[in-house]
């Protein structure tokens, strides 16, 4: 069993797969947080990673990369070499822009693992969420489009923050046509402005 990263609603209710005798996996960041919080139905993983670590089963391969921090700080890619698959599991969304405020998100170290995700070898993506129109599956041009979006966000709360218009102009005004027909724009995009203002106007 391995856990993507900490946050509960990817990792509670393993207990079933440890009584069947499973070894629990995770960054070692996630494991720290887990003991940290003593959640009752989240089983606190029995090894971790730190960098990379690669597993075989059978004759599947499986490379577990950490790139840094991003979407938390205890967030590994899942690569298959052979199929050229990757699972990472919240940053990389679909078309869709991200979750309400960012919480537990790194800036600006999310943009560096993006590149890094996007120079890896693979061709399809597994996001852990669906995508419009419950697309599944992404590709490269998903996470490009992923870091362009950040990108973008950044460049136009940066110059808001310039001008003195963080919090409530910045969100009320700074659109990102671009993005329009992207799920979750009109719920998500004022609280990802607030996200990178707090960033610009208190460097957190
Ligand atoms: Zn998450």
């Amino acid at each position: 069993m391995i856990y993507s990263h900490s946050h509960f609603d990817h990792i509670a209710g393993g207990q079933p797969f440890k009584n069947l005798g499973a070894i629990f996996v995770a960054h070692k960041n996630a494991k720290a947080r887990i003991e940290a919080l003593k959640r009752p139905d989240v089983v606190v993983p029995d090894e971790v990673v730190d960098s990379e670590r690669t597993m075989t089963l059978g004759d599947t391969t499986l490379e577990l990369i950490y790139v840094g921090k991003n979407h938390s700080d205890s967030t590994l890619v899942m690569r298959l070499p052979k199929e050229k698959i990757i699972f990472t599991v919240d940053w990389i969304p679909l078309e869709t822009v991200p979750f309400r405020a960012m919480a537990d998100t790194y800036l600006p170290d999310i943009e560096d693992g993006l590149q890094k995700v996007i120079a890896m070898d693979w061709e399809r993506l597994i996001p852990g969420h669906p995508g419009p129109d419950s697309r599944q599956i992404g590709t490269k041009a998903d996470a490009r489009a992923a870091l362009a979006y950040l990108q973008d966000l950044s460049a136009a709360v940066g110059k808001a923050a310039d001008e003195h218009k963080c919090l409530a102009d910045a969100m009320r005004d700074i659109k990102l046509p671009k993005y329009e027909k992207w799920a979750n724009y009109d719920a998500y995009l004022p609280m990802n402005i607030e996200r990178y203002c707090d960033f610009y106007s208190l460097g957190i």
